[in-house]
């Protein structure tokens, strides 16, 4: 029985350690990292003490076999995690901009990050289920990363579970406008959306950051969240609109993040919280996440982020 399911890219990423060391110069790299978004967010989940299953394949290889001992370690259920023979695991290279932004070479599509196979799950894996969760990012690997994500959909829909969509744009794995497309049928159907704004304005066209929540919702009992990084959250339903601001910490790596952000809002919602203590506990598992070097290094326990909070209320 799994409070969250997630499926998609497993990979190692290999980062520049200081700002503006761009990715086309000879110079040192960090790493490597256990990384991906949903693997990341199966780690964040399983930390905060929520039962979290990965799907995903790694290769036979020596970063396979972090990546394998990694989950483990963690707690997450790797039953769907495939040794893919013959292909290496997937990778990404990451460097910063002193203005915060990112630069990515991903090696993905073809590695065994991509060969998802989750024909051979038994029919068990989802009974009980709560939550998929998907990133968009997961769509961004072929024929079989997008077939595993519609047939995971549909088991866990028909085992009576909801969808978590982060739709993750990430430029360098997908086309703006193939996402869009890709993401479609999820957005659709999706019980929590988790896009950072900006990622709402571009998938809806949307001026501003209402009307795009406003058109994500599209008129359906749901709730969308606008992540805004140091700025915090807005979360949106039909009857509300609630922004919460985020707090102030030291960033040291801000991947990550998004992913431990999400896993802490549907924590919140499996608890059965109010929304204004979700959000704000999701804005503290977030601010935690940037606060260490490494994509899953800083995702928080529930201990420490009520600490967090306890030592922010005092401030
Ligand atoms: P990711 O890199 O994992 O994809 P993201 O771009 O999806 O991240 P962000 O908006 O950067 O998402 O971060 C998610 C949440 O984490 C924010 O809504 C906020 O609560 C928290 N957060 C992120 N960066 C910071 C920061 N510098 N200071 C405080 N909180 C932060
Ligand atoms: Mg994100």
């Amino acid at each position: 029985m799994f409070d969250v399911l997630t499926v998609g890219e497993a990979l190692v990423e290999i980062m520049r350690p200081d700002r503006d060391q761009p990715l086309d110069k000879p110079g040192e790299f960090l790493g490597p990292f256990a990384s991906g978004a949903p693997a990341i967010f199966a780690v964040a989940a399983a930390r905060l003490g929520l039962a979290s299953a990965f799907i995903g394949g790694v290769g036979n290889d020596a970063f396979g076999r972090l990546l394998q001992a990694r989950l483990t370690h963690e707690n997450v259920n790797t039953a769907g995690l495939r040794i893919v023979p013959g292909r290496s695991t997937g990778l990404a290279f990451v460097g910063y901009t002193a203005d915060g932004r990112r630069e990515f070479v991903f090696h993905l599509r073809h590695s065994a990050g991509s060969a998802i196979d989750v024909d051979l799950l038994p029919a068990a894996y989802f009974s009980g289920i709560r939550w998929l969760h998907l990133s968009g990012s997961a769509l961004a690997l072929g024929d079989a990363g997008r077939s595993a994500c519609h047939k995971t959909l549909d088991w866990t829909l028909a085992a009576g579970g909801r969808l978590s969509l982060d739709p993750n744009l990430r430029p360098e794995l997908m086309p703006l406008d193939e996402a869009r497309q890709a993401l479609g049928p999820y957005l659709a159907v999706a019980a929590l959306l988790l896009p950072t704004a900006k990622e709402a304005r571009a998938l809806t066209g949307a001026a501003d950051d209402d009307a795009a929540a406003s058109r994500l919702l599209g008129g359906q009992e749901r709730i969308a969240v606008l992540k805004r990084g140091a700025q915090g959250c807005t979360v949106y339903t039909q009857q509300a609109r609630l922004y919460m601001p985020g707090f102030t910490v030291a960033e040291v790596d801000p991947t990550g993040a998004g992913d431990c952000f999400n896993a802490a809002f549907l924590l919140g919602l499996n608890s059965g919280w109010d929304l204004e203590r979700v959000a704000r506990f999701a804005n503290a598992a977030g601010a935690l996440a940037v606060t260490k070097q490494g994509p899953m290094e800083g995702a928080p326990t529930v201990q420490e982020i009520e600490a967090f909070l306890a030592q922010a209320g005092r401030e």
